[in-house]
């Protein structure tokens, strides 16, 4: 068994790391956060670094990247913070939907836009009624020969403001058939008559924001549908596994960046004429938490091998995100006692992080969702 990356993989993780060290730090991410800024260049500088092309196939023009690459990738940004780590991940999952079920025009037009780092891709299943029961979608599409005419109310779109974005709908097409049927996938231009954005209010997610879109009368062309009409639902599963993983490695990234803060902070504290970290009290839970991390990211890099290698991991998949998320969640909240007053000032990256950790264990998939899918794959839950 070899645990070692290969030198590519070595060297990708090393300008990564020297990529966050010099564009976007944890302290520089925590701005953004607090002032609601999109850093448009930092988008500009990872399409740069060609990172963006980097998910898809050769054939398609892109870097042909494993998902183990993209693992280390977002492992990496995660240092700086979720939000930046999401920032790029957020963007290849609907690009590798576009890619796979897109017509050959879809996909020169998406191309060079996404490559280039000038567009963002906004998914929008979640509504009001519909959470982590996404098929239960009601956003309604009515076929008008040429195009649908789009009525709803979508919830959570991260990233819908953005300059430049789409937005990747999942539409209802069929309201008579079985509800995982009768759904479709529409690319939306987030300037389009009849859409209105309004931005959630959020604990954090500030860099991207979360927005609700309210569709009247929106009209989209037949060219942008991408795929089947009525097929949308297995569109929207195929890249689950694949963002599972890679946001796992995310969380695994951010998490030690927060481990790593906090061990430098009990070293350096003083009380008693000691160091805070000598404390058993401190050492031990410190010690969990990083034996919890080196789980969580065990538990991502082998759903990455398996999804690298071709071979199912549904459950894999599951594991890893629960895991990881949940360690992120567990590591921001004991870096918050081990600093204590410190980390309770606003002006500390830790309460940054445990603000941000929040939602890890909620977006893409509840902790309960993920601990639903093993118990499936375990024959416990048959529903
Ligand atoms: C910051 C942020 C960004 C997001 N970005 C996007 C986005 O870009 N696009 C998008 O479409 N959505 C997005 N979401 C929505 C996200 O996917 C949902 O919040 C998530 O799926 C949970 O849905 P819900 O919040 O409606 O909770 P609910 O589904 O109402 O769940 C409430 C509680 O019930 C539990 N629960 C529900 N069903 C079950 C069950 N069967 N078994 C056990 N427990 C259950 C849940 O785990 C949770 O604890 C985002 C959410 C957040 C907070």
């Amino acid at each position: 068994m070899d645990f070692a990356l290969t030198d590519e993989q070595a060297l990708l993780q090393e300008t990564a790391r020297a990529f966050v060290a010099k564009h976007c730090s944890a302290e520089q991410a925590k701005v953004w956060d607090e002032t609601d800024h999109f850093p448009v260049e930092l988008w500009q500088q990872m399409a740069d670094m060609d990172w963006f092309s980097l998910p898809y196939p050769l054939e398609a023009g892109g870097g042909g990247g494993s998902v183990t690459d993209l693992c280390i990738l977002a492992e990496e940004l995660g240092h700086a913070s979720l939000d930046v780590a999401m920032a790029y991940v957020g963007t290849f999952i609907p690009g590798l939907v576009i890619f796979k079920y897109g017509t050959d025009e879809q996909r020169a037009r998406f191309r060079s836009g996404l490559f280039d780092g000038d567009y963002r891709i906004s998914v929008a299943i979640s509504e009001p009624d519909a959470g982590s029961d996404a098929a239960s979608l009601r956003c309604s599409a009515v076929d008008h020969g040429d195009h649908f005419v789009v009525n709803g109310q979508k919830a959570w779109c991260t990233g819908a403001s953005l300059p430049g974005a789409w937005i990747a709908l999942y539409v209802r097409t069929n309201p008579d058939a079985p509800k995982h049927r009768g759904i479709s996938l529409l690319l939306v231009p987030n300037d389009t008559p009849g859409l209105e954005i309004r931005r959630t209010p959020t604990l954090a997610r500030h860099l991207l924001g979360t927005n609700e879109v309210f569709l009247t009368d929106v009209v989209v062309p037949k060219e942008n549908l991408v795929g089947e009409v009525d097929a949308g639902f297995s569109m929207l599963m195929s890249g689950l596994d694949v963002e599972k993983v890679v946001m796992a490695a995310a969380y695994t990234g951010v998490a030690q960046a927060t481990m790593d803060d906090m061990l430098d902070y009990s070293k350096q504290r003083q009380q008693f004429g000691r160091p805070i970290g000598n404390f058993q009290a401190l050492a031990h839970p410190m010690v969990d938490m990083q034996t919890e991390i080196d789980a969580a990211r065990l538990l991502a890099y082998r759903a990455a091998w398996m999804l690298s290698t071709g071979k199912p991991c549904t459950r894999e998949a599951a594991m890893a995100k629960l895991k990881c998320s949940e360690a992120y969640v567990s590591v921001a909240r004991l870096g918050m006692q081990v600093m204590a007053g410190h980390g309770f000032s606003t002006e500390s990256v830790m309460s940054f992080r445990w603000r941000e950790s929040i939602v890890a264990t909620i977006s893409g998939g509840t902790s309960q969702i993920q601990r639903n899918a093993v118990a499936k794959s375990m024959g416990l839950i048959t529903y």
